[in-house]
């Protein structure tokens, strides 16, 4: 399925290839929850007991897979047939090991034995059988488990289980603890007293958010009697069969759910795809089956959400949680729209795979990482609602008009959550997903898709097919005509957009044009050039047309479209967009769920300390959280204050950082992702796209922030994927295969060799108002420092009076201090200033890989800067660009209107350059980009020069 709008992201989603590797590996890191801090000093329940029998993996148990075979089944999930039975385990195979483990009570049992239990052997008890128990009996047991590796504290006498055995391979126990609470006692006789005395079970820190076993009944089918609890699987598989037929009326269904009205339980219901996002879907779905009640965690592969919502549709206050991308939340809301839920139940995502739009716009991130799912759950019990629109598309054939052979009549979706749009995003999300479909094995890992992306796009010069676009459209925004507006900007592309975020992490509304809300009744119209695309990716804006509540949109041609990812050619029709309504959805703000800073504290002075951890450390010893102090780095302090968030202080980082590269000098400075040292009792890694919903005191522990630096070129664990380029044009991050044949000196961004020489041409008596350690002052944040067409700038009158020169432009453009570019320039320093080489801040900029300041400089300086060369070489800064296989600095520059033609003194030509460099993909482009420049110079493409480049 293709999420992204531009595809490439969402293509790599499926559960194929490349992914699958990488899930794995992170799951390896994310095998163990441990318990949330503040739970610490108390008893406590212990939530991950999973090392336990699985970290044996050593073992030798006869491990032949054959016992498996007959009686997994692919979900393991809760068994709702008529035959279920309420204390059965559900059993996944522990690999290799010839032994089961339970999901919901996480008890192993050889695999010869799950047919002959004791009745303390069983599970807990998921649901009740009949009436008559229901009424007896309306509290919950504990289900008590001996386990040989607890952590936390015992509940009688307050004391760790931790002791002598680190690495617990002993089969000695160590106490009981709870399936439900997750409370624990040792077995020592007092501890056990206090034990006996604790009879009833609150169901723990989830309790808000767990179905308890008392709601859910199974009922006798109307004249049959009482089934036993055991069957033979023949009949079983019988059972089934009839249970999931799609004729099975509601009377027969052998479950309903009984609600015993308490307003402080909103019961969340988790919907999953196990395979989604490599194993990672699977892992998971383990995780809150343990963690929740089993049966309130549904595999999506069995039938999909609508058994679940119809047995649980007149609970009070459910929430449901969406886990995968963008595709599982829309097909969780496409089933509540069939029914009439009042009120609403509110959706929360969790956001598995790459891409997911919806869930970064929501405030989830952008792909899970290994945060602990407890405090998942956690925010999900505290998450504000928020209300968002959706939309509806109805097509209507234009007969009148000729269709192309692949044209189809209808679009693939009908409903608009995320975006709709149509032209040359649509159309590269369609070829590729066309090319991938006739070829698959090619398209088996992230990498090669991203390769193939810049190829395709480039041999196709989609501009020209393309830039005809607003030709064959005709676009009505609540009555108004806006096409000779798509005319005159030359689009070709029309975006939709009902969401902020768009093609994994861009934003293509400018919030300077008009505030973008999911709950404003109003839609989002935006043009985009070929141009602008990969501009999306440096944090630039596409056309803002306006903001509506209805479209018409007719065409006269068949044209490629998307909506919500999935793309198609719609042939000539009049298509007409409209409010369908809106839903509830479960939004994660920032600071949300920390207890630490209030917003009435004062705004304090902070040092914090900066302390690195490399990822084969933390992959290594992610559960030792006194192991990684230990083995971590300091590598300087930096001054903040109290209420900075992650996203505002990541550059002052980054900073630190260039002063003090890792061992492997490569990608240390940008592949760095922050620790949340406190939340949990182990360190985990924050997803990049959430920093802005942390505060940086919140993950410090005494005054020291922690760091992840992924050197490894193997673990590939980021907490982000790099931004994928979604458009015709090359990524940013070169693509493995590539990068390994490519020197450290031009591969990384900010080599070691390259900041010395910095430092070392640095002059120190530059005027330079900041040493760059400074704190970033409160209202710094990623948007205010975006170049906005309407933030205050000299007009070029004023400019050219306040003109003076200083080479402190160009240090702070070499070192990427936009926050010193900006005040030298507000100061009344011309941008235009250079060096004694002829330089000029955007050739260093270009060559030091600054996008920032690249931007910067792009918006605010005069436009002449493009194609200035400099004495040395005759060079432009995409000359330099281009030979630093600076990619997404090319495309900007091109975009930005710099020529492609100027030839430096070696008579080369930047795509030449980039030939030369050995970044093929970046010259194929730029060869694409070339030709069109030299067409339209020759007058072979319409259009006055100038008029579509312009991004901001
Ligand atoms: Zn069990
Ligand atoms: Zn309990
Ligand atoms: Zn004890």
């Amino acid at each position: 399925m293709l999420s992204g709008p531009m595809g490439a992201s969402s293509l790599v989603v499926d559960p194929d290839g490349g992914d699958a590797k990488d899930a794995d590996e992170a799951n390896h890191l994310t095998s163990k929850v441990p318990i949330e801090e503040e739970r610490k000093s108390s008893p406590v329940p212990d939530e991950d007991q999973e090392d336990e029998e699985e970290s044996d993996d050593s073992r030798h148990g006869g491990g032949h897979r054959k016992s498996d075979a007959g009686t997994s089944h692919p979900g393991f999930s809760a068994d709702w047939s008529a035959d279920a039975s309420p204390r059965a385990h559900i059993f996944v195979p522990v690999t290799g090991s010839g032994r089961w483990k339970c999901v919901a009570c996480r008890m192993v049992i050889p695999a010869g034995e799950t047919n002959n239990l004791k009745e303390d052997e069983l599970c807990r008890e998921t649901f009740r059988e009949g009436i008559r128990k229901y009424r007896e009996n309306k509290s919950v047991d504990h289900h008590w488990v001996k386990r040989t590796n607890l952590k936390g504290k015992c509940k009688g006498c307050g004391k760790s289980f931790q002791g002598k055995l680190a690495f617990g391979s002993s089969k000695e126990v160590v106490g009981e603890s709870c399936s439900w609470c997750k409370y624990s006692y040792h077995m020592k006789d007092q501890c056990q007293k206090d034990k006996s005395q604790d009879d009833f079970c609150c169901l723990g820190v989830h309790k808000s958010v767990i179905v308890p076993s008392t709601w859910i009944l199974k009922v006798p089918r109307k004249g049959s009697f009482k089934s036993s609890l055991k069957n033979s699987p023949s009949k079983n598989r019988r059972r089934k069969a009839e249970a999931s037929s799609p004729t099975a009326e509601e009377g027969l269904r052998p479950f309903c759910i009984k609600p015993i009205p308490d307003h402080k339980i909103s019961p969340l219901l988790v919907f999953l795809n196990p395979k989604s996002g490599g194993n990672q879907g699977a892992k998971l779905m383990q995780k809150f089956q343990w963690l929740l009640n089993p049966r309130q965690v549904f595999d999506l592969t069995q039938g999909g959400p609508q058994p679940a919502i119809d047995m649980f549709r007149k609970v009070p206050n459910i929430k449901l949680l969406a886990c995968g991308g963008d595709g599982t939340v829309g097909w969780l809301l496409s089933v509540l729209d069939k029914y009439q839920i009042d009120p609403l139940p509110a959706v929360g995502v969790l956001p598995l795979g790459t891409g997911n739009d919806l869930s970064r716009s929501l405030g989830w991130g952008g792909g899970y990482i290994d945060e602990p799912i407890s405090k998942i759950i956690s925010g999900l019990q505290m998450a504000e609602e928020e209300m968002m629109d959706r939309w509806q598309l109805k097509v209507t054939r234009n007969e009148y008009q000729s269709s192309d052979t692949r044209g189809k009549d209808a679009l693939p979706l009908n409903v608009v959550n995320n975006y709709f749009s149509m032209g040359v995003d649509a159309h590269i999300a369609l070829e590729f997903h066309e090319a991938r479909e006739a070829n698959p094995q090619k398209f088996s890992s992230r990498i090669r898709n991203k390769i193939y992306y810049g190829q395709a796009g480039g041999k196709d010069l989609l501009l020209r097919k393309w830039k005809d676009l607003s030709n064959d459209i005709e676009v009505i925004c609540d009555g108004e005509d806006f096409t000779p507006k798509l005319r005159e900007l030359r689009v070709h592309s029309v975006l939709f957009a009902n969401i902020p975020s768009f093609g994994s992490g861009t934003h293509p509304w400018d919030p300077a044009k008009g505030t973008q809300q999911i709950n404003d009744g109003r839609i989002e119209v935006i043009g985009l050039t070929t141009y602008q695309l990969p501009m999306l990716q440096g944090g630039l804006h596409g056309s803002c047309i306006t903001q509506c509540r209805s479209a018409v949109i007719r065409t006269t041609k068949t044209i490629s479209m998307q909506v919500d990812g999935e793309a198609s050619r719609l042939n000539p029709a009049t298509i007409e967009l409209s409010f369908l309504n809106q839903v509830k959805m479960l939004t994660r703000r920032k600071g949300q769920g920390k207890s630490r800073i209030t917003y009435a504290d004062p705004d304090v002075a902070l040092e914090i300390t900066v302390s690195r951890i490399l990822m084969r450390d933390y992959a290594a010893y992610h559960q030792d959280k006194d192991k990684l102090k230990d083995m971590s780095k300091p590598v300087g302090k930096i001054k903040t204050n109290s209420k900075a968030d992650l996203s505002e202080v990541r550059d002052l980082i980054k900073k630190v950082l260039e002063n003090n590269p890792g061992p492997n000098q490569q990608s240390f400075v940008q592949d760095w992702c922050f620790i949340d040292a406190v939340t949990a009792i182990r360190f985990f890694r924050i997803d990049r796209a959430q920093e802005g919903f942390h505060y940086l005191i919140d993950i410090c522990d005494d005054s020291v922030v922690y760091l992840v630096l992924n050197d490894d070129e193997d673990s590939q664990l980021t907490a982000e994927e790099p931004l994928v380029i979604d458009s015709p044009i090359v990524a940013e991050a070169p693509p493995k295969p590539v990068l390994e044949e490519q020197e450290n000196e031009i591969v990384s961004n900010h080599s070691e060799s390259e900041k010395r020489d910095v430092f070392l041409e640095v002059n120190s008596n530059l005027p330079c108002p900041r040493n760059g350690q400074e704190p970033p002052r409160n209202t710094l944040s990623p948007k205010t420092q975006m170049p906005k067409s309407a933030s205050p700038e000299p007009s070029p009158t004023i400019q050219q009076v306040l003109e003076k020169t200083t080479e402190g432009i160009l240090k702070a453009a070499r070192l990427g201090d936009l926050k010193m570019l900006r005040e030298l320039h507000q100061e009344g320093y011309s941008l235009l200033s250079i060096d004694e080489t002829g330089k000029t801040a955007l050739h260093y900029g270009a060559r030091f890989g600054n996008k920032e300041v690249v931007k910067y400089l792009i918006a605010q300086a005069p436009p002449s800067i493009l194609d200035l060369v400099d004495n040395e070489k005759g060079q432009t800064a995409l000359h330099k660009a281009a030979s630093y296989k600076r990619r997404t600095i090319s495309c900007m520059l091109v975009a930005a209107g710099a020529s492609l033609l100027i030839k430096d003194n070696a008579e080369l030509t930047p795509r030449q350059l980039a030939a030369l460099a050995e970044d093929n993909e970046l010259a194929s482009y730029l060869e694409s980009q070339e030709e069109f420049q030299r067409e339209k110079a020759e007058g072979l493409v319409d259009g006055n020069s100038g008029d579509f480049e312009t991004p901001v």
